[in-house]
Protein backbone atom coordinates (compact mmCIF):
# COMPACT_ATOMS: atom_id res chain seq x y z
CA UNK A 1 0.00 0.00 0.00
CA UNK A 2 1.32 3.56 -1.19
CA UNK A 3 1.57 5.74 1.62
CA UNK A 4 1.99 9.75 0.81
CA UNK A 5 4.31 12.12 2.27
CA UNK A 6 4.02 16.05 3.33
CA UNK A 7 6.47 18.27 0.83
CA UNK A 8 8.21 20.42 3.36
CA UNK A 9 11.23 22.53 1.80
CA UNK A 10 11.57 21.55 -1.10
CA UNK A 11 11.38 17.71 -0.42
CA UNK A 12 9.29 14.79 0.34
CA UNK A 13 8.96 14.88 4.46
CA UNK A 14 7.73 11.40 6.28
CA UNK A 15 6.05 11.88 9.68
CA UNK A 16 6.56 8.96 12.05
CA UNK A 17 3.59 7.30 13.67
CA UNK A 18 1.50 9.63 12.51
CA UNK A 19 -2.30 8.99 12.08
CA UNK A 20 -3.36 7.93 8.58
CA UNK A 21 -6.62 8.30 6.21
CA UNK A 22 -7.59 6.02 3.03
CA UNK A 23 -7.66 7.52 -0.34
CA UNK A 24 -10.49 5.83 -2.09
CA UNK A 25 -10.48 4.64 -6.28
CA UNK A 26 -14.38 5.84 -6.00
CA UNK A 27 -14.54 3.98 -9.24
CA UNK A 28 -13.95 0.57 -7.64
CA UNK A 29 -14.38 1.64 -4.54
CA UNK A 30 -11.33 0.34 -3.24
CA UNK A 31 -8.63 1.86 -1.29
CA UNK A 32 -5.54 3.24 -3.00
CA UNK A 33 -3.21 4.75 -0.71
CA UNK A 34 -2.74 6.52 2.56
CA UNK A 35 -2.27 9.76 3.77
CA UNK A 36 -0.58 11.08 6.71
CA UNK A 37 -2.24 13.20 8.64
CA UNK A 38 -0.10 15.98 9.83
CA UNK A 39 0.41 17.01 13.78
CA UNK A 40 1.13 20.30 15.00
CA UNK A 41 4.56 19.77 15.19
CA UNK A 42 5.02 18.67 11.50
CA UNK A 43 2.72 21.91 10.80
CA UNK A 44 5.51 24.27 12.72
CA UNK A 45 7.96 22.03 10.99
CA UNK A 46 6.61 23.64 7.40
CA UNK A 47 5.50 26.68 8.60
CA UNK A 48 9.37 27.09 9.93
CA UNK A 49 10.72 26.45 6.60
CA UNK A 50 7.70 28.90 4.82
CA UNK A 51 9.27 31.65 7.61
CA UNK A 52 12.60 30.51 6.38
CA UNK A 53 12.03 30.63 3.00
CA UNK A 54 10.12 33.93 2.91
CA UNK A 55 12.68 36.24 4.27
CA UNK A 56 15.01 35.68 0.45
CA UNK A 57 12.21 35.04 -1.64
CA UNK A 58 10.27 38.31 -0.57
CA UNK A 59 13.86 40.36 -2.19
CA UNK A 60 14.11 38.17 -5.38
CA UNK A 61 13.37 40.64 -8.85
CA UNK A 62 10.30 40.35 -10.58
CA UNK A 63 11.86 39.10 -13.41
CA UNK A 64 13.51 35.78 -11.31
CA UNK A 65 10.05 34.98 -9.96
CA UNK A 66 8.46 35.45 -13.64
CA UNK A 67 11.22 32.92 -15.21
CA UNK A 68 10.21 30.64 -12.37
CA UNK A 69 6.52 30.90 -12.86
CA UNK A 70 6.96 30.75 -16.99
CA UNK A 71 8.81 27.65 -16.29
CA UNK A 72 6.30 26.39 -13.73
CA UNK A 73 3.37 27.12 -16.52
CA UNK A 74 5.23 25.52 -19.09
CA UNK A 75 6.08 22.15 -17.21
CA UNK A 76 2.00 22.18 -16.28
CA UNK A 77 1.60 21.84 -19.68
CA UNK A 78 4.00 19.43 -20.04
CA UNK A 79 2.55 17.20 -17.46
CA UNK A 80 -1.04 18.33 -18.16
CA UNK A 81 -1.98 14.37 -18.60
CA UNK A 82 -0.54 13.25 -15.18
CA UNK A 83 -2.30 15.44 -13.52
CA UNK A 84 -5.78 14.58 -14.70
CA UNK A 85 -5.35 11.17 -14.79
CA UNK A 86 -4.57 11.36 -11.15
CA UNK A 87 -7.36 14.24 -10.40
CA UNK A 88 -9.81 11.35 -11.89
CA UNK A 89 -8.03 8.65 -10.42
CA UNK A 90 -8.73 9.60 -6.80
CA UNK A 91 -11.61 11.86 -7.18
CA UNK A 92 -13.94 10.25 -9.74
CA UNK A 93 -14.46 12.96 -12.26
CA UNK A 94 -14.33 12.18 -16.35
CA UNK A 95 -11.01 12.57 -18.17
CA UNK A 96 -12.58 15.59 -20.03
CA UNK A 97 -13.79 17.38 -16.99
CA UNK A 98 -10.48 16.60 -15.34
CA UNK A 99 -8.61 18.62 -18.23
CA UNK A 100 -10.65 21.67 -18.13
CA UNK A 101 -10.28 21.85 -13.74
CA UNK A 102 -6.27 21.63 -15.20
CA UNK A 103 -6.68 24.25 -18.04
CA UNK A 104 -8.57 26.75 -15.44
CA UNK A 105 -6.01 26.37 -13.02
CA UNK A 106 -2.65 26.67 -15.16
CA UNK A 107 -4.60 30.24 -16.45
CA UNK A 108 -3.68 31.18 -12.84
CA UNK A 109 -0.57 30.70 -13.32
CA UNK A 110 -0.35 32.52 -16.41
CA UNK A 111 -2.18 35.34 -15.04
CA UNK A 112 0.77 35.46 -12.25
CA UNK A 113 3.39 35.45 -14.91
CA UNK A 114 2.35 39.04 -15.45
CA UNK A 115 3.28 40.17 -11.58
CA UNK A 116 5.44 42.70 -12.51
CA UNK A 117 2.79 44.56 -14.17
CA UNK A 118 0.61 43.29 -11.73
CA UNK A 119 2.08 44.78 -8.54
CA UNK A 120 3.35 48.54 -10.62
CA UNK A 121 2.19 51.20 -8.40
CA UNK A 122 0.99 54.76 -8.91
CA UNK A 123 3.53 57.71 -7.89
CA UNK A 124 2.74 61.19 -7.47
CA UNK A 125 4.99 64.14 -7.97
CA UNK A 126 4.64 67.37 -5.88
CA UNK A 127 1.79 66.44 -3.11
CA UNK A 128 3.49 69.67 -1.57
CA UNK A 129 6.57 71.81 -2.80
CA UNK A 130 9.32 69.29 -3.92
CA UNK A 131 7.48 66.14 -1.83
CA UNK A 132 6.92 62.74 -3.77
CA UNK A 133 4.43 60.24 -2.76
CA UNK A 134 4.03 57.00 -3.98
CA UNK A 135 2.76 53.58 -2.82
CA UNK A 136 4.35 49.55 -2.97
CA UNK A 137 2.60 46.56 -2.31
CA UNK A 138 4.61 44.41 -0.13
CA UNK A 139 3.88 40.44 0.77
CA UNK A 140 2.46 39.77 3.93
CA UNK A 141 4.69 36.95 4.66
CA UNK A 142 3.51 32.77 5.11
CA UNK A 143 -0.03 32.52 3.79
CA UNK A 144 -1.95 29.12 3.65
CA UNK A 145 -4.52 27.36 1.86
CA UNK A 146 -7.19 24.71 2.78
CA UNK A 147 -8.65 23.30 -0.04
CA UNK A 148 -11.73 21.20 -1.13
CA UNK A 149 -11.78 17.73 -2.81
CA UNK A 150 -13.81 18.66 -5.78
CA UNK A 151 -11.14 20.50 -7.79
CA UNK A 152 -7.57 19.63 -6.22
CA UNK A 153 -5.46 21.16 -8.85
CA UNK A 154 -7.35 24.60 -9.89
CA UNK A 155 -8.63 25.48 -6.00
CA UNK A 156 -4.78 25.32 -5.04
CA UNK A 157 -4.20 27.25 -8.34
CA UNK A 158 -6.44 29.82 -7.06
CA UNK A 159 -4.35 30.93 -4.34
CA UNK A 160 -0.45 29.91 -4.33
CA UNK A 161 0.90 31.07 -7.82
CA UNK A 162 -0.75 34.74 -6.87
CA UNK A 163 0.73 34.18 -2.99
CA UNK A 164 3.96 33.10 -4.19
CA UNK A 165 4.02 35.90 -7.44
CA UNK A 166 3.14 38.21 -4.82
CA UNK A 167 6.36 37.33 -2.68
CA UNK A 168 5.19 35.37 -0.01
CA UNK A 169 5.74 31.46 0.79
CA UNK A 170 2.91 29.39 1.24
CA UNK A 171 1.80 25.77 3.11
CA UNK A 172 -1.05 24.14 1.35
CA UNK A 173 -3.55 22.00 3.43
CA UNK A 174 -4.89 19.75 0.35
CA UNK A 175 -7.86 17.37 0.92
CA UNK A 176 -7.50 14.12 2.28
CA UNK A 177 -10.18 12.81 0.37
CA UNK A 178 -7.46 13.62 -2.82
CA UNK A 179 -4.17 14.54 -1.64
CA UNK A 180 -2.13 13.35 -4.68
CA UNK A 181 -2.09 15.90 -6.89
CA UNK A 182 -1.14 18.65 -4.77
CA UNK A 183 2.46 16.54 -4.44
CA UNK A 184 2.78 16.37 -8.43
CA UNK A 185 2.30 20.01 -8.25
CA UNK A 186 4.97 20.68 -5.91
CA UNK A 187 7.42 18.75 -7.52
CA UNK A 188 6.88 20.79 -10.84
CA UNK A 189 6.68 24.20 -9.18
CA UNK A 190 10.42 22.64 -7.73
CA UNK A 191 11.27 21.70 -10.86
CA UNK A 192 10.88 25.00 -12.28
CA UNK A 193 13.22 26.52 -9.91
CA UNK A 194 11.17 27.23 -7.06
CA UNK A 195 13.54 27.72 -3.78
CA UNK A 196 13.31 25.30 -1.34
CA UNK A 197 10.93 26.18 1.09
CA UNK A 198 8.87 28.78 -0.63
CA UNK A 199 5.99 25.88 -1.38
CA UNK A 200 5.10 23.37 1.10
CA UNK A 201 2.25 20.46 1.11
CA UNK A 202 0.74 19.01 4.82
CA UNK A 203 -1.81 16.79 4.54
CA UNK A 204 -4.76 16.23 7.72
CA UNK A 205 -7.79 16.41 8.86
CA UNK A 206 -9.09 18.97 11.72
CA UNK A 207 -5.96 18.72 13.74
CA UNK A 208 -3.62 20.11 11.21
CA UNK A 209 -5.90 22.65 10.06
CA UNK A 210 -6.55 24.23 13.37
CA UNK A 211 -2.84 24.38 13.91
CA UNK A 212 -2.37 26.16 10.80
CA UNK A 213 -4.72 28.52 11.64
CA UNK A 214 -3.42 29.63 15.36
CA UNK A 215 0.42 29.03 14.26
CA UNK A 216 1.54 33.01 14.86
CA UNK A 217 3.94 32.79 11.59
CA UNK A 218 1.06 32.56 9.68
CA UNK A 219 -0.41 36.01 8.61
CA UNK A 220 -3.35 34.54 5.99
CA UNK A 221 -5.86 32.25 5.31
CA UNK A 222 -7.22 31.10 1.99
CA UNK A 223 -10.03 28.60 2.34
CA UNK A 224 -12.51 26.70 0.64
CA UNK A 225 -15.20 24.19 1.11
CA UNK A 226 -18.36 23.84 2.86
CA UNK A 227 -20.08 26.52 4.55
CA UNK A 228 -19.71 25.47 8.38
CA UNK A 229 -16.14 24.82 8.21
CA UNK A 230 -15.52 28.54 5.85
CA UNK A 231 -17.53 29.83 9.25
CA UNK A 232 -15.30 28.11 11.71
CA UNK A 233 -11.75 28.97 9.25
CA UNK A 234 -13.04 32.69 9.31
CA UNK A 235 -13.79 33.12 13.37
CA UNK A 236 -10.62 31.26 14.16
CA UNK A 237 -8.66 33.02 12.33
CA UNK A 238 -9.60 36.51 12.62
CA UNK A 239 -9.52 36.08 16.23
CA UNK A 240 -5.96 35.44 15.87
CA UNK A 241 -5.55 38.26 13.78
CA UNK A 242 -4.62 37.16 10.38
CA UNK A 243 -6.20 38.13 6.92
CA UNK A 244 -8.77 35.74 5.76
CA UNK A 245 -10.56 34.84 2.84
CA UNK A 246 -13.37 32.01 3.38
CA UNK A 247 -15.25 30.53 0.54
CA UNK A 248 -18.24 28.36 1.46
CA UNK A 249 -21.12 26.01 -0.30
CA UNK A 250 -23.71 27.01 -2.80
CA UNK A 251 -26.99 26.56 -3.97
CA UNK A 252 -26.95 27.70 -7.71
CA UNK A 253 -30.27 28.86 -8.94
CA UNK A 254 -31.15 29.24 -12.65
CA UNK A 255 -33.73 31.38 -13.11
CA UNK A 256 -35.94 30.09 -17.08
CA UNK A 257 -38.42 32.68 -18.56
CA UNK A 258 -40.84 31.27 -20.61
CA UNK A 259 -39.40 33.26 -23.77
CA UNK A 260 -35.97 31.13 -23.45
CA UNK A 261 -35.11 28.24 -26.42
CA UNK A 262 -35.77 25.23 -24.10
CA UNK A 263 -33.44 22.65 -25.86
CA UNK A 264 -30.67 25.30 -25.68
CA UNK A 265 -31.71 25.70 -21.85
CA UNK A 266 -31.96 22.23 -21.09
CA UNK A 267 -28.74 20.96 -22.64
CA UNK A 268 -27.07 24.25 -20.63
CA UNK A 269 -28.59 22.76 -17.07
CA UNK A 270 -27.88 19.06 -17.57
CA UNK A 271 -24.29 19.62 -18.44
CA UNK A 272 -24.10 22.28 -15.49
CA UNK A 273 -25.64 19.91 -13.19
CA UNK A 274 -24.69 16.80 -13.54
CA UNK A 275 -21.26 17.65 -14.55
CA UNK A 276 -18.85 16.01 -12.21
CA UNK A 277 -21.66 14.27 -10.67
CA UNK A 278 -23.00 17.70 -9.46
CA UNK A 279 -19.72 17.96 -6.86
CA UNK A 280 -19.07 21.84 -8.51
CA UNK A 281 -19.83 24.66 -6.30
CA UNK A 282 -20.64 26.39 -9.24
CA UNK A 283 -23.14 23.33 -9.94
CA UNK A 284 -26.73 24.43 -11.03
CA UNK A 285 -28.80 22.38 -8.62
CA UNK A 286 -32.31 24.33 -8.58
CA UNK A 287 -34.41 25.28 -11.61
CA UNK A 288 -36.43 28.35 -10.81
CA UNK A 289 -39.21 27.84 -14.00
CA UNK A 290 -41.35 30.61 -14.50
CA UNK A 291 -44.93 29.89 -15.87
CA UNK A 292 -45.18 27.89 -19.06
CA UNK A 293 -41.76 26.78 -19.29
CA UNK A 294 -41.85 24.32 -16.31
CA UNK A 295 -43.62 21.26 -18.30
CA UNK A 296 -41.56 21.50 -21.84
CA UNK A 297 -38.16 22.11 -20.00
CA UNK A 298 -38.67 19.19 -16.97
CA UNK A 299 -39.89 16.66 -20.05
CA UNK A 300 -36.53 17.97 -21.74
CA UNK A 301 -34.16 17.57 -18.54
CA UNK A 302 -35.50 13.99 -17.83
CA UNK A 303 -34.85 12.80 -21.67
CA UNK A 304 -31.27 14.49 -21.25
CA UNK A 305 -30.74 12.79 -17.58
CA UNK A 306 -31.80 9.39 -18.72
CA UNK A 307 -29.77 9.64 -21.75
CA UNK A 308 -26.53 10.21 -19.81
CA UNK A 309 -23.59 7.73 -19.33
CA UNK A 310 -22.27 7.03 -16.28
CA UNK A 311 -19.40 4.83 -15.02
CA UNK A 312 -15.48 5.07 -14.38
CA UNK A 313 -14.11 8.24 -14.95
CA UNK A 314 -11.09 6.97 -17.00
CA UNK A 315 -13.14 5.22 -19.36
CA UNK A 316 -13.62 7.88 -22.05
CA UNK A 317 -16.83 7.05 -22.85
CA UNK A 318 -18.23 7.89 -19.45
CA UNK A 319 -19.40 11.44 -19.13
CA UNK A 320 -20.40 11.44 -15.43
CA UNK A 321 -18.60 9.53 -12.77
CA UNK A 322 -18.98 8.02 -9.23
CA UNK A 323 -19.11 10.28 -6.14
CA UNK A 324 -15.76 10.83 -4.50
CA UNK A 325 -16.65 8.40 -1.12
CA UNK A 326 -19.12 5.86 0.22
CA UNK A 327 -20.42 8.04 2.73
CA UNK A 328 -20.98 11.20 0.47
CA UNK A 329 -22.70 9.17 -1.89
CA UNK A 330 -24.95 7.36 0.83
CA UNK A 331 -25.63 10.60 2.14
CA UNK A 332 -26.77 12.20 -1.33
CA UNK A 333 -28.85 9.17 -1.67
CA UNK A 334 -30.26 9.94 1.59
CA UNK A 335 -31.56 13.37 0.38
CA UNK A 336 -33.34 11.89 -2.54
CA UNK A 337 -35.12 9.68 0.07
CA UNK A 338 -35.94 12.79 2.23
CA UNK A 339 -37.32 14.36 -1.21
CA UNK A 340 -39.80 11.33 -2.02
CA UNK A 341 -41.15 11.26 1.58
CA UNK A 342 -41.43 15.42 1.84
CA UNK A 343 -43.82 14.93 -1.36
CA UNK A 344 -41.69 15.62 -4.04
CA UNK A 345 -41.93 14.30 -7.64
CA UNK A 346 -38.81 12.40 -8.60
CA UNK A 347 -39.30 12.57 -12.69
CA UNK A 348 -35.30 10.81 -12.71
CA UNK A 349 -34.18 7.67 -9.63
CA UNK A 350 -30.61 7.51 -10.02
CA UNK A 351 -30.62 4.96 -6.76
CA UNK A 352 -30.83 1.80 -8.78
CA UNK A 353 -27.77 2.57 -11.17
CA UNK A 354 -25.63 -0.30 -11.19
CA UNK A 355 -22.60 0.28 -13.32
CA UNK A 356 -21.22 -3.38 -14.83
CA UNK A 357 -17.68 -4.49 -13.75
CA UNK A 358 -17.69 -1.48 -10.83
CA UNK A 359 -20.37 -2.45 -8.78
CA UNK A 360 -18.58 -1.49 -5.19
CA UNK A 361 -17.91 1.91 -7.16
CA UNK A 362 -19.34 5.05 -5.61
CA UNK A 363 -22.07 5.44 -8.45
CA UNK A 364 -25.51 7.59 -8.26
CA UNK A 365 -27.29 8.11 -11.09
CA UNK A 366 -28.64 11.64 -12.45
CA UNK A 367 -31.68 12.09 -10.05
CA UNK A 368 -34.34 15.39 -11.33
CA UNK A 369 -36.85 15.82 -8.97
CA UNK A 370 -40.50 18.21 -10.21
CA UNK A 371 -42.75 20.34 -7.61
CA UNK A 372 -40.07 21.21 -4.99
CA UNK A 373 -40.80 24.16 -2.21
CA UNK A 374 -38.87 25.55 -0.25
CA UNK A 375 -39.65 24.13 3.32
CA UNK A 376 -38.17 20.79 1.74
CA UNK A 377 -34.50 19.51 2.95
CA UNK A 378 -33.42 18.70 -1.11
CA UNK A 379 -34.24 23.18 -1.48
CA UNK A 380 -32.81 24.39 1.75
CA UNK A 381 -29.57 22.31 2.19
CA UNK A 382 -26.54 22.08 -0.21
CA UNK A 383 -26.70 18.29 -1.52
CA UNK A 384 -23.49 18.40 -4.14
CA UNK A 385 -24.44 15.42 -5.58
CA UNK A 386 -26.34 14.82 -9.17
CA UNK A 387 -29.94 16.05 -7.85
CA UNK A 388 -31.39 18.57 -9.71
CA UNK A 389 -34.16 20.49 -8.47
CA UNK A 390 -37.25 22.22 -10.04
CA UNK A 391 -39.45 24.87 -8.27
CA UNK A 392 -42.52 26.39 -10.05
CA UNK A 393 -43.21 29.83 -10.00
CA UNK A 394 -45.70 32.46 -11.40
CA UNK A 395 -43.75 35.18 -12.51
CA UNK A 396 -40.62 36.93 -12.51
CA UNK A 397 -40.81 38.55 -9.14
CA UNK A 398 -41.50 35.64 -7.63
CA UNK A 399 -38.65 33.91 -9.15
CA UNK A 400 -36.22 36.50 -7.80
CA UNK A 401 -37.29 37.05 -4.22
CA UNK A 402 -37.30 32.82 -3.86
CA UNK A 403 -33.12 33.26 -5.27
CA UNK A 404 -32.85 36.54 -2.95
CA UNK A 405 -34.24 34.40 0.09
CA UNK A 406 -31.75 31.58 -0.19
CA UNK A 407 -28.66 31.84 2.39
CA UNK A 408 -25.93 30.85 -0.12
CA UNK A 409 -25.48 33.12 -3.00
CA UNK A 410 -22.56 31.91 -4.98
CA UNK A 411 -23.85 31.70 -8.91
CA UNK A 412 -26.68 32.01 -10.67
CA UNK A 413 -27.97 32.14 -13.71
CA UNK A 414 -31.13 33.60 -15.86
CA UNK A 415 -32.16 32.01 -19.01
CA UNK A 416 -33.92 34.22 -21.58
CA UNK A 417 -33.97 35.95 -25.09
CA UNK A 418 -35.16 39.38 -22.68
CA UNK A 419 -32.50 41.65 -22.84
CA UNK A 420 -34.61 44.08 -20.33
CA UNK A 421 -35.33 40.97 -17.85
CA UNK A 422 -31.68 39.87 -18.33
CA UNK A 423 -30.41 43.21 -17.16
CA UNK A 424 -33.20 43.82 -14.41
CA UNK A 425 -31.85 39.97 -13.07
CA UNK A 426 -28.25 41.38 -13.21
CA UNK A 427 -29.00 44.68 -11.27
CA UNK A 428 -31.41 42.88 -8.91
CA UNK A 429 -29.76 39.37 -7.88
CA UNK A 430 -28.01 38.76 -4.18
CA UNK A 431 -25.28 36.59 -5.60
CA UNK A 432 -21.26 37.35 -6.56
CA UNK A 433 -21.40 35.38 -9.91
CA UNK A 434 -24.14 35.66 -12.45
CA UNK A 435 -24.24 34.18 -15.84
CA UNK A 436 -26.98 35.48 -18.59
CA UNK A 437 -27.66 32.13 -20.99
CA UNK A 438 -24.30 31.03 -19.09
CA UNK A 439 -25.01 28.46 -16.40
CA UNK A 440 -21.60 27.98 -15.13
CA UNK A 441 -20.14 31.99 -14.62
CA UNK A 442 -17.03 31.12 -13.23
CA UNK A 443 -14.63 34.10 -13.71
CA UNK A 444 -11.45 33.72 -15.86
CA UNK A 445 -8.25 34.17 -14.09
CA UNK A 446 -7.79 37.56 -14.87
CA UNK A 447 -11.25 38.50 -13.06
CA UNK A 448 -11.75 37.40 -9.24
CA UNK A 449 -14.14 34.79 -8.07
CA UNK A 450 -16.11 34.55 -5.10
CA UNK A 451 -19.88 34.46 -3.72
CA UNK A 452 -22.20 36.32 -1.37
CA UNK A 453 -23.54 36.13 2.00
CA UNK A 454 -22.98 32.63 3.43
CA UNK A 455 -21.06 31.87 0.09
CA UNK A 456 -17.93 34.00 1.91
CA UNK A 457 -16.49 35.05 4.39
CA UNK A 458 -13.96 37.85 3.92
CA UNK A 459 -13.68 41.03 2.26
CA UNK A 460 -11.90 40.25 -1.15
CA UNK A 461 -12.70 37.32 -3.80
CA UNK A 462 -10.08 34.99 -4.82
CA UNK A 463 -7.34 35.55 -7.62
CA UNK A 464 -7.84 38.20 -10.24
CA UNK A 465 -7.28 42.00 -8.81
CA UNK A 466 -8.54 40.77 -5.56
CA UNK A 467 -6.10 38.11 -5.32
CA UNK A 468 -3.51 40.45 -5.74
CA UNK A 469 -4.21 42.92 -3.06
CA UNK A 470 -5.03 40.17 -0.36
CA UNK A 471 -1.35 38.61 -0.75
CA UNK A 472 -0.52 42.21 -0.31
CA UNK A 473 -0.44 45.03 1.98
CA UNK A 474 0.32 48.24 1.14
CA UNK A 475 2.61 51.03 1.84
CA UNK A 476 2.74 54.81 1.37
CA UNK A 477 5.62 57.00 1.20
CA UNK A 478 5.93 60.53 1.44
CA UNK A 479 9.77 61.79 0.26
CA UNK A 480 11.50 65.13 0.06
CA UNK A 481 15.21 65.40 -0.73
CA UNK A 482 15.47 68.75 1.07
CA UNK A 483 17.95 71.52 0.02
CA UNK A 484 20.74 71.05 2.54
CA UNK A 485 20.39 74.65 3.77
CA UNK A 486 16.73 74.41 4.31
CA UNK A 487 15.68 75.35 7.90
CA UNK A 488 13.00 75.98 10.25
CA UNK A 489 10.92 74.47 13.01
CA UNK A 490 6.54 74.43 12.47
CA UNK A 491 4.59 72.75 14.90
CA UNK A 492 1.37 72.64 13.25
CA UNK A 493 0.12 69.69 11.11
CA UNK A 494 1.57 69.40 7.71
CA UNK A 495 -0.29 70.54 5.06
CA UNK A 496 0.25 70.79 1.77
CA UNK A 497 2.35 73.98 0.80
P1 LIG B 1 -15.05 20.58 3.49
O1 LIG B 1 -15.50 21.87 4.06
O2 LIG B 1 -15.49 19.32 4.14
O3 LIG B 1 -13.43 20.51 3.49
C1 LIG B 1 -12.65 21.56 2.98
C2 LIG B 1 -11.30 21.56 3.68
O4 LIG B 1 -11.50 21.79 5.08
C3 LIG B 1 -10.55 20.24 3.55
O5 LIG B 1 -9.18 20.52 3.35
C4 LIG B 1 -10.80 19.57 4.88
O6 LIG B 1 -9.74 18.73 5.29
C5 LIG B 1 -10.93 20.73 5.84
N1 LIG B 1 -11.83 20.42 6.96
C6 LIG B 1 -12.90 19.58 6.95
N2 LIG B 1 -13.49 19.57 8.17
C7 LIG B 1 -12.78 20.42 8.95
C8 LIG B 1 -12.91 20.83 10.30
N3 LIG B 1 -13.88 20.39 11.10
N4 LIG B 1 -12.01 21.73 10.77
C9 LIG B 1 -11.03 22.20 10.00
N5 LIG B 1 -10.87 21.83 8.69
C10 LIG B 1 -11.73 20.96 8.18
O7 LIG B 1 -15.43 20.61 1.95
P2 LIG B 1 -15.30 19.44 0.87
O8 LIG B 1 -16.32 18.40 1.17
O9 LIG B 1 -13.90 19.03 0.71
O10 LIG B 1 -15.71 20.24 -0.45
C11 LIG B 1 -17.03 20.47 -0.84
C12 LIG B 1 -17.53 21.81 -0.36
O11 LIG B 1 -16.68 22.85 -0.85
C13 LIG B 1 -18.91 22.14 -0.89
O12 LIG B 1 -19.65 22.75 0.15
C14 LIG B 1 -18.65 23.13 -2.01
O13 LIG B 1 -19.72 24.01 -2.30
C15 LIG B 1 -17.49 23.87 -1.45
N6 LIG B 1 -16.73 24.55 -2.50
C16 LIG B 1 -16.86 25.90 -2.59
C17 LIG B 1 -16.19 26.58 -3.59
C18 LIG B 1 -16.32 28.06 -3.72
O14 LIG B 1 -15.61 28.63 -4.51
N7 LIG B 1 -17.19 28.73 -2.98
C19 LIG B 1 -15.37 25.87 -4.49
C20 LIG B 1 -15.25 24.50 -4.35
C21 LIG B 1 -15.94 23.84 -3.34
Amino acid sequence: MQTLTHWIDGKPYHADGARHGDIYNPATGEVAAQVPFATAEDVDRAVSAAREAFLSWRSQSLSRRTRILFAFRHLLEAHTEDLVRVVSREHGKVLDDARGEVARGREVVEYACGIPTLLKSEFNENVSTMVDSYGIRQPLGVCVGITPFNFPVMVPMWMYPLAIACGNTFVLKPSEKDPSASLLQAELFSQAGLPEGVFNVVHGDREAVDALLTHPDVKAVSFVGSTPIARHIYETSTRQGKRVQALGGAKNHALVLPDASMDFVADQITSAAYGSAGERCMAISTVVAVGDAADPLVEKLRQRAEALSVGDGLEPDSQMGPLVTREHRDRVAGYVDAGVEEGATLVVDGRGLRVQGREDGFFLGPCLFDNVTTDMSIYKDEIFGPVLVVLRVGNYDEGIELINRNPYGNGTAIFTNDGGAARMFQHEVQAGMVGVNVPIPVPMAYHSFGGWKDSLFGDLHIHGPEGIRFYTRGKLLTTRWPDPHERGIDLGFPVSQ
